[in-house]
Order: C-alpha cells, then structure tokens, then sequence
C-alpha cells in the first residue's frame, strides 16, 4: 500500500495515526461487540463519544463556558441559511463582507431573510487581498457581521479580526479551523464544515455564544434552530456519529501533538517553505497579496494555462494529487491542511523546481 500527498482543498487528508486507530476499532469499539457505525446515538458508548469530542474540541479552542459548541449536519453552505434565520432577529440587518466565492453565497443567501449590507468585497482584484476595515465601516445597529476567515478558493486569509464594536462577528472557519489558536471571545459565532480539517464531509460544527440564541425566525426549519440543537446536545435527532467519532480522534491527535499552538509552528513551517520557495524565482506566481496568504491553501500558477494544465497532470503522477486550481480560478493550489506532513510540502519543492528546469517558457 502506497499512500500519496493529497493536496485536495476538501474532503483532504486526516492523519494517519487517526485512520490507523478507525480501522482498529472498526469492527468492534471498546467492549461494545460493534462499530461506531453501527451504535445507537442514545447508547452509552456513544453518549460518551459525542461528550469528549466537545469537551476536547473546548479544551483545543480555549472556548469559554458562555459559547454552546453544536455538531451539526448540512456542511457549511447550510449555515449560510442558519445564521440568519437565527441571529438576523432584532433589527434584521446583517453587513457582510465578501473575500471569494463562499463569502459571496454566504451574502446571497442572507440577503433572502433582510436587510443585508454588502460592505467591501474584493472581487475587484479576484479576491487576491482582505479589504481594511475599521468599526466604522460597519452599521451599529446590524445585529451581526459575517466574514469567511480563510477564502479557500484564493488562498487567503484575514490577517487581522476586524472590530466591530458591539456587533456580534460571525466566521466561516471551515478552512482553517484547528491551524492555529483563535480568541474566540472575538467572536460571537464560528462555524466550520469538518472535512477540511477536523473529519470526514458531513459534520458541522457550530460554536456560538449563548445570549445570541434562543430568537429563532418563526416558521422555519425546525432543524436549522440553534437553541433546540443546544438545549439537545446536538441530539435532537441522529447526529453524524461516524464523523463526530473521527472529529474526536482528530482532536486527541492535536492535544498528542502538543494542542493548536505546536499545531501553527508545523502550519507555518509547511507554508513558510512552499511561499519562500515561490518568492525566490519567477518561474511559478502567487497571485494572493503577501500579507492577506493563506497557510492552509497555497495558490500558484505558471501564467501559461497550458503549463498549468501540464504540472497538475505531472504532479498527479508522481503522487502529488488534486493541485489543480479550483475549476472558477484555474492554476494550482496546495492544501495543506494539519494532516499534510512537513515532509510533503518538501517534497512537491523539489517536484516544482524539477518541473520548471524541464519546461522552460517560451520568452
Ligand atoms: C468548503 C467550504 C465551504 C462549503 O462547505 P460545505 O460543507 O461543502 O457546504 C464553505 N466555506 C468555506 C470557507 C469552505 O472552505
């Protein structure tokens, strides 16, 4: 068996030590005689399960007592729909900002349910750099600001959390969850879609802060209402088991690993080698601003699309897989999220530098 480097910006990589422990306990869990899979959401193995993946998932994050952390279904794209219907309820204003394609659903689905500002965007440099923004860019009287912290289409990410004064600040972190320590007292709300960083596709995790719930839109879905989800534990209805399973041995592998600061020194390094190899030759081009760079998901392209083409294909082979830009921005893009080894992100330097000695440009 052979594994590669799987560049994928999601579903991607989990680490090895993770699907090695999923495969031991996969056809009998503990003393249970059965899978994870395969168990009852109310038995008490699994009571157990759900309980440690939030208590260690709070313990990772520093998340205080006042924020409820929900594991939900739906993906991220379903919470661009939740926040409003549960947090647009005083004045029914929201501002957004929108930084690449999910900023930019997120903004079009909530201008369904109010009166929705758009207050920058950076579609007028396709999305290469975070706008500056100050408290008085935003409305005072909105009842909260949605940004999405790591646009991971272009590779960017904010370098900064913007003040919003009293204005609670809701976060897309689907992309860059468990990277690096985040003071999540800045928040009112996080939300992350798990197969980026933390599990397989299909959990959610919602972590919001306690005064905010509980004005749920009325005559709305009775599954996307925050409050019931909290007052349930999650469990309202069947929660995602497998994946919340494997949610909590990605968290015990972070707290192995030393907790979310060892976790950004191995983050930084990987993308410190990659950007530092990109600025120092002008073969290959990172189109994302320096100081708004991503250290989950690297973007590159070689200015020729036919080259472009040929070193996704090249890279493929030699068992670097899914560098292809995304199908809307084409070139390249690496993610390396926490799984990725240090070891990877060396070897596919040496496969880049290779590429370029092989295929000059035509000048
Ligand atoms: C992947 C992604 C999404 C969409 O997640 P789904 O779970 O597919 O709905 C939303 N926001 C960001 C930042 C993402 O990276």
């Amino acid at each position: 068996m052979k594994r590669v480097y799987n560049f994928s910006a999601g579903p991607s990589m989990l680490p090895v030590p993770v699907l090695e422990r999923a495969a031991s306990e996969m056809l009998c869990y503990g003393e249970s005689g059965m899978s994870v899979m395969e168990m009852s959401h109310r038995s008490p193995d699994y009571e157990a399960i759900i309980a440690d993946a939030q208590r260690l998932l709070r313990q990772l994050m520093n998340i205080p007592d006042n924020y409820k952390v929900l594991f939900l279904q739906g993906g991220a794209s379903t919470q661009f729909s939740a926040v409003p219907l549960n947090l647009m309820n005083k004045n029914r204003k929201a501002d957004y900002v929108v930084t690449g394609q999910f900023s930019k659903k997120a903004y079009q689905e909530a201008k369904k349910y109010g009166d929705v500002r758009l207050v920058a965007s950076s579609e007028d440099k396709n999305n290469t750099y975070i706008p500056k923004l100050t408290k008085e860019d935003f409305r005072p009287d909105a009842d909260y600001v949605h940004i999405c912290f790591n646009n991971t289409i272009y590779g960017t990410k904010w370098n900064y959390i913007p003040d919003t004064g009293d204005v609670p600040l809701v976060a897309d972190l689907s992309s860059c969850i468990l990277s690096e320590p985040v003071d999540v007292t800045k928040f009112g709300m996080i939300y992350a879609g798990a197969q980026k960083n933390m599990a397989p596709a299909g959990l959610t995790v919602v972590i919001v802060r306690e005064d905010l719930i509980g004005n749920y839109r009325e005559n709305s879905p009775v599954m996307l209402d925050y409050k019931l989800m909290a007052d349930n534990d999650s469990m309202y209805n069947t929660p995602p088991c497998y994946c919340i399973y494997i949610a909590k041995l990605v968290y015990e592998w972070l707290e192995s690993l030393g907790g979310l600061t060892e976790m950004a020194k191995i983050n930084y390094k990987k993308a410190g080698i990659l950007y530092d190899y990109l600025d120092g030759q002008d073969y290959f081009m990172a189109p994302a601003e320096k100081e708004a760079r991503s250290i989950m998901n690297v973007t590159f392209v070689t200015g020729d699309p036919d080259l472009d083409k040929k070193f996704a294909k090249e890279a493929g082979e030699a068992g670097f897989k899914n560098i292809k830009g995304h199908r809307s921005v084409g070139g390249m893009r690496a993610s390396i999220y926490n799984a990725m080894p240090v070891q990877g992100v060396i070897d596919l330097v040496a496969f880049m530098k290779d590429f370029a000695a092989k295929n000059p440009k035509n000048v």
